[in-house]
């Protein structure tokens, strides 16, 4: 199996080197990931400049190869994919950080993923919370390899939303958490006495029993079978149940 890894946080973070550590146990492991930090990036891509990629200047275990590319989480796995056209799978991660719920929306780390899944490739994105401290890879690495173990073997194309709480105890399949957040816009001062503004992100109700964000408070691992069509089927169900077309002459 040809893996191609990427993640948001860029190339030196300690989580790219985790999943790739994880991930060489299942095949042959190759890197192409962000030459510096493109979290909450979402699924941007680079059109009006050109891309480069080169080595990486951090090593990764065994005889990984690593290149550090100037774009987005999207643009290493379109460039990552060109460069290795027989790519199985693409693995996004491990995000220092939780990606769940209406995070979705903005996680580069998904976006990675998802644009496997766009070129035809299965892509799994995998996050877990980040405290003062990096998180406790070793302890993690069992919980990875099952995970993947699972995923891998589903046949086809999939997307997949994996989530490890800090001491996971099982795997649960689970659905997106979709409680609205309140997403406030706080202002403070800079040192230079100017108003500046941080975007928070604060869930407005407690989670969904079987969604992503329970099962991480939960203390499980959480993976949440995505696709790609937004469509709203229900609602276009009852439209279309009135008549295919909205207005005629
Ligand atoms: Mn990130």
């Amino acid at each position: 199996m040809r893996i191609l890894i990427t993640n948001d946080d860029g190339i030196y973070s300690p989580g790219l080197q985790a999943l790739a550590k994880a991930a060489s146990k299942f095949g042959h492991v190759t890197v192409v990931a962000p030459d510096v930090e493109q979290s909450s990036m979402g699924h941007a891509v680079t059109h009006s400049r050109p891309l480069w990629y080169k080595k990486s200047l951090v090593s990764f275990p065994g005889d990984i190869e690593a290149f550090r590319v100037n774009g987005t989480p999207a643009d290493c796995v379109a460039l990552g994919t060109h460069l290795y056209a027989n790519t199985d799978v693409v693995l996004s991660g491990i995000n220092m950080g939780p990606n769940l719920g209406n995070s979705l929306w903005h996680s580069g780390t998904l976006a990675a993923a998802k644009q496997a899944v766009l070129l035809g490739i299965k892509g799994i994105a995998l996050s877990t919370p980040v405290g003062d401290t990096v998180p406790d890879f070793d302890l993690l690495a069992p919980h990875v390899e099952k995970t993947l173990e699972e995923l891998l073997k589903i046949p086809g194309l999939g997307l997949f939303n994996v989530n490890f709480p800090p001491n996971p105890t099982e795997i649960r399949w689970t659905k997106q958490s979709v409680r609205l957040y309140d997403g406030t816009i706080l202002p403070g001062l800079d040192p230079m006495g100017r108003k500046h503004y941080w975007f928070t992100v604060t869930p407005l109700a407690p989670a969904e029993e079987d969604s992503d964000r329970w099962a991480v408070e939960s203390g499980y691992v959480s993976i949440t079978p995505l696709r790609l069509d937004l469509t709203d089927h229900a609602f276009l169900e009852v439209k279309q149940e009135d008549g295919k077309v909205v207005s005629s002459r």
